[in-house]
């Protein structure tokens, strides 16, 4: 369902309109995340919502 979608992107974006994404494994995280919480790499990727 399309409302399942929603959520889950607003649970992403949490009031930003930046998405946070570990370069590495790709999986998300906080803004204030330095350090991926899967695998340890520092590279944050940081995507603006378009
Ligand atoms: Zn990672």
């Amino acid at each position: 369902m399309i409302l399942g979608c929603f959520n889950q992107l607003a649970s992403l974006v949490t009031g930003t309109d930046i998405i946070y994404e570990c370069r590495h494994c790709g999986v998300s995280v906080d803004e204030q995340t330095l350090t991926c919480p899967e695998c340890g790499s520092e590279e944050i990727a940081q995507y603006p919502l378009s």
